[in-house]
């Protein structure tokens, strides 16, 4: 296993603890689950002509209020290439920003599904793509010889923990429509940012200029699947050959559908996240509250950022904590996750503090 992992000594790390590595690090939620047990029951209709996949669909579209076009796929790359290549020809360019999971960690999938469409990356603050940075992009060269831009793509939330608002993406929405651009939204932790806006979801979707959205389910408490969510219906057509082609066309499609419907009955999906949100939100505290310790991002989601003193990341994983400080801008970044506890934020803040106090 290599060092991406981050931690020197997997030896120590303890079975089964919770960890701030990431959300996909959790396991599967009780609503979650329990559909899955649900589903699990006797023959259904292959290919999603099931009536968990019908159910899924239809609370999705209940939920952006809004007559949408549902796909389910087994991960959030699929999600974003083949979403992505459904909005470009070969020649075309896709807008985003340069921390962005498709362009940094999508293994060049999306170039790969779209035949070679080129992703131009932009900078900006707190990993936010603004409506200057597109318009830069895009006017900066008109020639042939351009990888012509035909699409943003923005993360919400984004990949340093922040969220854009309704206004923002409205912002960004006026550039895009005015330069003919489609508006992707890479949605893996989606509900943090529903749960941290306290928005309705059509309000940074749709109503935002949003044509796509990939829908995280993983990150949120299902264990495979995401939904892609077409709001330009036009777009959508064929989208289900694509998804064949690429091998994301599960046969069993009820399985990715049914926990689905166990997030999505009784609002589980932002109860989840919005306790993910609120055992950062502890974390940041207690970060804050202890000496040397920089947080480098508004803390807005589920993730916080922070850099600790020279040795004490090293030192924590000898004690077996896992996080990553290769993602984002740098520093260690800790996630929590639907089932984090406030006894692990607690636990984890006692080691940082001692840690500390020794080196003192
Ligand atoms: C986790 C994540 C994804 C999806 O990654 P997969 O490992 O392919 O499921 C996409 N975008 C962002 C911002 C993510 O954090």
């Amino acid at each position: 296993m290599s060092l991406r992992k981050g931690n020197p000594n997997p030896a120590a790390v303890p079975t089964g603890r919770r960890q701030f590595a990431s959300d996909n690090y959790a396991g599967i939620c009780p609503e979650a689950w329990a559909v899955l047990a649900a589903a699990n029951n006797g023959h259904e209709q292959a290919y999603g002509n099931d009536p968990w996949t019908a159910e899924a669909t239809g609370m999705i579209r209940d939920l952006f209020e809004t007559r949408c076009e549902v796909f389910f796929v087994f991960n959030g790359t699929a999600a974003n290439s083949l979403a992505l290549a459904s909005l470009c020809q070969s020649y075309h360019s896709i807008l985003c920003h340069e921390l962005a999971h498709v362009d940094t960690d999508e293994c060049g999938a999306p170039e790969f599904f779209s035949n070679g469409t080129k992703l131009l990356t932009v900078a900006g603050d707190n990993g936010k793509v603004t409506p200057a940075a597109v318009e830069r992009m895009v006017s900066r060269r008109t020639d042939i010889h351009y990888p012509k831009p035909r699409a943003v793509s923005l993360t919400q939330s984004t990949e340093v923990g922040t969220v854009y608002t309704p206004d923002e993406l409205k912002a960004v929405w006026s550039v895009t429509k005015s330069l003919g651009l489609h508006l992707h939204m890479d949605g893996a932790r989606f509900a943090n940012a529903v749960a941290s806006l306290g928005v309705s979801p059509k309000e940074i979707t749709w109503q935002a200029g949003i044509d796509v959205l990939c829908f995280g389910g993983t990150k949120n408490g299902v264990g495979v699947g995401e939904a892609v969510v077409f709001f330009d219906l036009k777009l959508a057509e064929e989208f289900d050959y694509r998804c064949k082609q690429a091998g994301q066309l599960a046969s069993k499609m009820r399985f990715l559908s049914a926990p689905w419907v166990g997030m999505l009955r009784d609002g589980a999906w932002l109860k989840r996240a919005a306790h993910a949100n609120a055992m950062a939100a502890r974390l940041e505290a207690g970060l804050r509250s202890l000496p040397g310790i920089n947080v480098l991002f508004p803390r807005q989601a589920n993730a916080v950022f922070a850099t600790l003193p020279a040795g004490v990341p090293e030192a924590l994983w000898q004690r077996g904590w896992l996080f990553y400080t290769f993602i984002g801008a740098g520093g260690c970044r800790l996630m929590c996750a639907w089932d984090t506890t406030e006894a692990d934020v607690d636990a984890f803040l006692a080691d940082v503090a001692a840690l500390l106090s020794t080196k003192i």
